[in-house]
């Protein structure tokens, strides 16, 4: 295998050297106050060894990453029942569009844009209290990591639920159309939290080892649901950019407007990347860079 704690630090190197960091998100103003000088890389292979470069202790807004985590709780808890509230096609739209929504009736595209998110936490949340249900999430990233040191940023939740109105638009249009179980404000509030967990780089590669499928990694759900996670993270896991992702990159990934990217070498690595600068299709400009450069030199593809 080539050296792959070489590797790291050459890509480190590259997209530091490159200036153009790009662009934060600003539609959730606590997200616009994140330094853009920012890259870190973390890989665990199958045999537990992590390798890191960058500001990969780092704590950052995992935002829309936790999507993953929600709906492998919410399959635990409905099982494919959660199919008919929900689809698993890709959108080829924005994240936040509405548009879609309203032609198809009411049943976001796939769980990982923002309707279906929606849809998928009120899944979470159905028959118990909000604090309930963020509790049992942030619990599963802690075990999927391996640590105790994960938790909500409740000025970044605060922020988004101010300035939230295209997400309370989704919820309410959900609702118009009978599918959305909770009332919409206890649903966004439990959706904008969950998207408000801070993990570092290290905490997020280590989560992301429940989905390699290899026998020496924590296994929180069976290996038909590791296998079909990973799936919908190859085709529905950067949005509108979910093509161009897989084109350049090769392996399932899914990101988050903080700038992290979640992906997956299956029975081989887990890999999270964070750079703040995000491309026009809001996932991490530097960081989908930084896997394509990787999963070339080390010969990563699921093709
Ligand atoms: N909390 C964000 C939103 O709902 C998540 C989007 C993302 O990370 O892509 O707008």
């Amino acid at each position: 295998m080539p050296d792959l704690a070489q590797i790291l630090n050459r890509l480190d190197r590259e997209m530091r050297a490159d200036g153009d960091w790009g662009e934060v998100a600003a539609y959730i103003p606590e997200l616009a106050r994140v330094p853009k000088d920012r890259f870190a890389i973390a890989v665990v292979t199958a045999d537990g060894s992590l390798y890191r470069a960058g500001d990969a202790d780092e704590p950052f807004s995992v935002q829309s990453i936790t999507k993953v985590f929600t709906l492998a709780i919410a399959l635990g808890r409905s099982g494919d029942q959660l199919w008919h509230r929900v689809g698993r096609e890709p959108s080829g739209r924005a994240f936040n569009s509405i548009v879609q929504l309203e032609q198809e009736n009411g049943r976001p595209r796939n769980p990982f844009i923002n309707a279906g998110a929606i849809v998928v936490t009120d899944e979470v949340l159905s028959g118990r209290e909000p604090r309930e249900a963020l509790a049992e999430i942030v619990q599963f990233l802690k075990t999927a990591c391996g640590s105790d040191d994960v938790y909500i940023n409740n000025a970044v939740a605060a922020s988004e639920t101010a300035h939230g109105h295209r997400n309370f638009a989704l919820a309410h249009f959900l609702a118009s159309f009978d599918n959305l179980l909770n009332p919409p404000d206890l649903t966004l509030g439990t959706y904008f939290h969950h998207c408000a967990l801070e993990m570092s780089t290290v905490q997020l590669a280590r989560a992301g080892r429940f989905l390699v499928n290899a026998p020496d990694l924590p296994r929180l759900i069976s290996a038909t649901r590791v296998r079909r996670l990973n799936a919908l993270m190859m085709t529905c896991g950067h949005y509108d950019g979910s093509g161009d992702f897989a084109y350049r990159v090769g392996i399932p990934g899914k990101s988050g407007v903080g700038g992290g990217i979640l992906a997956i070498v299956p029975n081989v690595a887990s890999i999270a990347v964070w750079s703040p600068g995000l491309n026009r299709y809001g996932n991490s400009a530097k960081g989908t860079e930084a896997l394509a450069r990787l999963t070339r030199l080390m010969d990563w593809s699921v093709f």
